[in-house]
């Protein structure tokens, strides 16, 4: 069985590849010739992550996966959530994403946030969704480390006093929202092979 993946990040494409059963195996939607953009315009990680599967789907005529993650800040309401990499601006750049953060949490103590990934999963049977979710906070100041990327050297998962920043792949992936979502797609997609 062979999945359509819709991102293009190396580190997710070899996250799913460590996890899938034997006998699947990905392919990214560039390597399929989709060298457009693909739309990306819902206003919920769920319709995101629904409307790039169910276009690569469509597009490639096989079993497509996409994903869609937010930061959600609990004395944000929420934000940045959806917009979190357009949060200061449509450069999506990670350095004034995080300095925005901490600018707006500088005056509260109230540092609780979660990351949220969605996966939503096309075939000719249907549609389905995983979610994943890690409860953490956010430092006060960047900790950086080797590894990571977007809201890492911020972000400090519950239990912990690294942020994922300072956590190898495997480490951040068997707590983070991301590894979540993906095993329980995984197990899914077991329990239907079986
Ligand atoms: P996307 O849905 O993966 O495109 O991510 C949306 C935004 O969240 C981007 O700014 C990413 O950098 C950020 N992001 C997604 N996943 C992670 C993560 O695992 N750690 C830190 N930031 C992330």
């Amino acid at each position: 069985m062979t999945i359509v993946l819709a991102t293009q990040n190396p580190g997710k494409i070899a996250e799913i590849r460590a996890l899938l059963p034997e006998g699947w195996q990905v392919v990214t939607a560039t390597e399929l010739g989709v060298t457009e953009d693909i739309p990306e315009t819902g206003e919920t990680l769920e319709e995101n992550a629904l409307q790039k599967a169910q276009y690569l789907f469509d597009r490639c005529g096989m079993p497509a996966l996409a994903d869609d993650t937010g930061l959600e800040i609990e004395a944000l309401n929420g934000a940045p959530g959806v917009y979190s990499a357009r949060y200061a601006g449509e450069e999506k750049d990670n350095e004034k994403n995080m300095a925005k953060v901490l600018k707006e949490l500088s005056d509260t103590s109230n540092r609780k946030a979660r990351f949220r990934t969605v996966l939503a999963w096309v075939t000719p049977e249907g549609r389905q969704y995983f979610e994943g979710i890690v409860n953490g906070e956010i430092a006060d100041t960047h900790l950086r480390g080797e590894h990571g990327f977007g809201y890492d050297p911020i972000f400090v998962p519950e239990g912990e006093h690294r942020s994922f920043a300072q956590m190898s792949a495997e480490e951040k992936s068997a707590m983070s929202h991301r590894g979540r979502a993906l095993r329980a797609f995984v197990a899914h997609i077991k329990s239907k092979s079986t």
